[in-house]
């Protein structure tokens, strides 16, 4: 099959296309079924077509799609009132994609140090290793050079530090620094959990410096830390959370959340998105929120994740033929990975656990991820460490 010339090739696309999806899996045109750890990058957080979320969608596309913000939304009050009662944010602006959230999570926090009058307060340092998408401004903040390449000058305000390293943060800190934006787990810089600890003494230095602490949850909030948000297993509390990916299960919505004082500084006219919080998109966030928030659900979670970190930990340390291929485990709560060694290629290991009905996606650092639905279960937990086996026995035949 050839793909079409009308797409712009932008991609370096899988030739496959899936017809449907059932759960934790996803079914091509040929029929074959795969099992998807891969979510759509962390989308999908409770698989295909779970039923309630199909439900909350039928029912609201035979209502009302789109009315604009011009008008009150009550689908998005409730969701809002969610995510502030179970956060520690206040207010919450909607959008349709995480580079949205971010981008406008970096002009919540300029626009609130404007407001109090410290104009020159504009600068965000970000770490290695970031990713925050792909908008003009976000191809500063990201720590990814080829991304700007050939897309003219780079937005000023962004300077980067060394993921974990407090004193390379403290030299760069100063009256002009309005915020310090990081994700608590790096997804596309290779699934890298922050130090024990870091969050907590960078949320400090901000204090210290009158500079607000930007959580960007894109990949990890929604649940896939184990906890509703992953800063909350910090033991801090951000100033401002950027959330998409998970938040829509499969729908585009993303948002910023703020404290009450630094969301307060967006009065009317400051920010807006057309389709942001449409009420089709919010009754998509509300069902997702209400499968987190379901008594129990978030126990059963963290269970399963014990479960799966002790799979990894078996896959590395029992089987010795292992040693050549996986490198170490990575990543925290259902955002996992394996670091690679430097002569196998992640690309290859992809590859071939999806030739064997296993869907994963790549990172940085030679690193092959996994991104489970949040409510998969020890079956498909056990399925996907046998295809990991079977992957790891193949790529080790094929080396010797
Ligand atoms: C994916 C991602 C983004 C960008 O999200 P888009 O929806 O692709 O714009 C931003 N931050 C993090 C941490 C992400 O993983």
């Amino acid at each position: 099959m050839t793909f079409s010339s009308s797409i712009m090739t932008t991609y370096g696309r899988i030739d496959i296309a899936f017809t449907h999806g059932e759960g934790s899996f996803l079914i091509s045109e040929d029929g074959k079924r795969y099992l998807d750890y891969a979510t759509g990058i962390a989308v999908n957080a409770f698989g295909h077509c779970h039923p309630k979320l199909v439900a909350a969608l039928q029912d609201q596309a035979s209502k009302l799609w789109h009315t604009s913000n011009l008008y009150r939304i009550p689908e998005q009050e409730v969701v809002a009132e969610k995510l502030v009662a179970n956060s520690c944010a206040d207010r919450v602006f909607f959008c349709n994609s995480g580079a949205e959230a971010t981008e406008g999570a970096v002009k919540v926090a300029r626009r609130y140090a404007w407001s109090k009058g410290e104009k020159e307060r504009t600068e965000i340092i970000c770490a290695t290793g970031a990713f925050h998408g792909r908008t003009l401004a976000m191809l500063a903040a990201n720590d990814r050079p080829l991304f700007r390449e050939g897309f003219g000058p780079s937005a000023q305000g962004f300077t980067h530090v060394d993921w974990g390293d407090i004193d390379s943060l403290k030299k760069q800190m100063g009256k002009h620094v309005a915020a310090i934006l990081v994700e608590p787990v790096q997804g596309e810089g290779g699934a890298r959990k922050a130090p024990s600890g870091y969050l907590k003494l960078i949320k400090d230095i901000a204090l210290e410096n009158g500079s607000l602490l930007i959580s960007d949850e894109v990949q990890i909030g929604m649940g896939r830390s184990g906890t509703l948000f992953a800063y909350e297993q910090e033991g801090i509390e951000p100033d401002i959370i950027a959330l998409a990916k998970g938040l829509g299960g499969g729908f585009p919505v993303g948002a910023v959340m703020a404290k009450a004082s630094v969301g307060d500084a967006m009065i009317p006219g400051t920010h807006g998105s057309t389709f942001g919080g449409n009420p089709l998109a919010m009754r998509s966030a509300n069902a997702v929120l209400d499968l987190l928030l379901e008594d129990g659900f978030l126990d059963i979670l963290r269970d399963n994740i014990i479960y799966f970190d002790n799979k990894m930990n078996d896959l590395i340390k029992n089987n010795l033929c292992n040693k050549n291929i996986l490198l170490k485990t990575k990543g925290s709560g259902m955002l996992r990975g394996f670091q690679l060694h430097d002569n196998i290629n992640a690309g290859d290991f992809v590859n071939i656990a999806r030739s064997k009905g296993l869907l994963l996606v790549g990172a940085a650092e030679n690193t092959v991820r996994l991104l489970p639905p949040l409510n998969t279960s020890k079956n498909e937990i056990n399925m996907a460490f046998k295809i990991l086996n079977e992957v790891i026995l193949e790529m080790k035949n094929k080396s010797d």
